[in-house]
């Protein structure tokens, strides 16, 4: 099945942060992909702003070098110099006062203007100030900005006010690249789009919902940054929050950007306040692959988490009664993002007891390798009398649409591309970011007021045994971490 493309309008984007890691490694080769994919017009313009000194023929063998590192086996480098002759440069301290009227006149009135903010949050305030400063800020201007959206309730607020003053909230784009994954909008497709899901989606049937992203790196590299955020800031309170929302959240009455952000916000304002013993903290261990956490922070007395597991209930009438777990870390043993719901047996087996059903799972593996599948019992083949057997319905998408995994958009590059369509539904609302972390300020407060210590774990294993305990408890277990 060849993917369609649909074409967006002519665009000015500016990328600040343009010579940065996020921007080499994501920004620039999506970009180029959806060029080769012809989606945008060969009349739009993108614009690398940052405070390194150079002209644009040094910035464009910049970009010609990450897409050739990052994008490798991609091809089409025969078209790349098309692609480069879009690119131009302006040096711009986000602080400073040079190089924004070199910027404005490079904007071409009556196309759409994006400014991606691929820069250090600290930076947002002063860039949205400066662009509105010098009239860049009009109704055809939206802004893209990073995680981390705040580091708390008051901080993300302040952050929401600040961006407020300049745009309006239909101008601002809070990117989680989780939201732009495939398989994340294939479990909207798959429960609203379908009969078979919906009815059974519920407390009545669903047993409980397993949520886990798994790492096999350790923080090595970003200590620093990652001994000030933790577990909890830096992956459940955006990522793993937003999947769990779209699981469980009522149908909006239209996919549309605010229908959908208004059920996701009632589904963070429904959870429940955690108590202590349903969450578990975590950190490596030295392991074969590295030092331990501690060492990997230089901090010997950090009691920041690299893993964390939690039990949420959600009050509201579909979901009291079905947990949902969630657990991530680091230094794991296999790198997999995935959901799993597990449904209830059924009522009342016909069958011997050594042929009892098991409870069926749809299983959404987001990475590696996206895709879903369902378990359902079978009768096993042959002639042996009624056996049953659990086997998978199958639904990998490079299977099911013919694609073979290099093809399909990174989340980046679509989410881009719905900037310039001025489509919010796979962006986060300021009202959900702040109920977000009301949620997750007081478990993060609690913990810092406190002396106890994360869980030491082995590196490449599931994690504290605490961890697996917490499952336990309840009669459940984790489903096995590989990827
Ligand atoms: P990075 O590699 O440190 O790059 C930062 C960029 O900002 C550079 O281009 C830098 O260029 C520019 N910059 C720094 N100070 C500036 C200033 N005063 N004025 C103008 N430009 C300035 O960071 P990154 O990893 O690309 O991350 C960028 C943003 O994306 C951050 O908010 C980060 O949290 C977020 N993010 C990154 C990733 C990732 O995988 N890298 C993933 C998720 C989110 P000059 O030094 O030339 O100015």
């Amino acid at each position: 099945m060849v993917s369609r493309v649909i074409p967006v309008e002519d665009f000015d984007l500016v990328i600040f942060g343009a010579t940065g890691d996020l921007a080499h490694r994501k920004i620039f080769p999506g970009l180029f992909r959806r060029f080769v994919a012809g989606q945008f017009p060969e009349t739009a313009r993108i614009i690398g702003a940052a405070r390194t000194a150079q002209d644009d023929a040094a910035f464009r063998n910049e970009v010609d070098r990450a897409i050739r590192e990052f994008l490798p086996g991609f091809g089409e480098e025969a078209r790349l110099a098309e692609f480069l002759a879009l690119i131009s440069y302006v040096s711009i301290d986000a602080r400073g006062i040079n190089g924004w009227d070199e910027l404005k006149g490079k904007i071409r009135p009556g196309v759409v203007h994006a400014f991606y903010f691929s820069v250090a949050p600290a930076l947002f305030g002063d860039i949205a100030e400066r662009l509105a400063g010098h009239g860049m800020a009009d109704e055809s201007s939206r802004i893209v900005v990073e995680k981390p959206f705040g580091r708390d309730l008051a901080s993300a607020k302040a952050l929401n006010a600040t961006l407020a003053r300049y745009f309006d909230e239909k101008q601002i784009y809070r990117i989680d690249h989780y939201l732009g994954k495939e398989t994340v909008q294939n479990l909207m497709a798959v429960r609203f789009a379908n009969i078979l899901f919906e009815p059974l989606w519920n407390a009545q049937y669903v047993d409980h919902v397993q949520i886990t992203v798994a790492e096999t790196v350790g923080v090595g590299g970003r200590g620093e940054y990652y001994d000030h955020s933790g577990a909890i800031r830096d992956m459940i309170q955006n990522h793993m929050m937003q999947l769990l929302c779209l699981i469980a959240m009522e149908p909006p009455y239209h996919f549309d950007p605010d229908a959908v952000r208004d059920e996701k916000l009632k589904v963070i304002r429904a959870l429940e306040p955690l108590k202590s013993s349903e969450i578990v903290r975590g950190q490596y261990l030295a392991g074969p692959d590295g030092p331990g956490y501690l060492d990997d922070v230089e901090n010997t007395a950090s009691r920041t988490e690299s893993f964390v597991a939690l039990k949420l209930s959600i009050a509201n009438w579909r979901w009291t009664g079905t947990p949902f777990y969630l657990r991530t870390g680091k230094r794991l043993r296999a790198r997999t993002s995935e959901i799993v719901i597990t449904f209830k047996e059924p009522p009342h087996s016909i069958f011997d007891e050594t042929e009892a059903p098991k409870a069926n799972q749809l299983v959404i593996k987001l990475q590696p390798n996206e895709g879903m599948h369902l378990t359902v019992m079978i009768k096993e083949p042959g002639p042996g009398g009624m056996r049953l057997v659990q086997v998978p319905l199958d639904m990998s998408f490079a299977d099911a649409l013919g694609q073979d995994g290099t093809d399909m958009p990174d989340a980046y590059e679509r989410l881009i591309m719905d900037v310039i369509r001025g489509n919010q539904t796979l962006f986060m609302r300021g009202d959900e970011v702040e109920a977000a972390w009301a949620w997750t300020d007081p478990i993060i407060s609690e913990w810092e007021a406190g002396q106890a210590r994360p869980e030491p774990y082995d590196a490449g294993s599931s994690g504290p045994d605490e961890a697996l305990r917490l499952l336990h408890r309840d009669n459940r277990r984790w489903r096995e971490i590989r990827s």
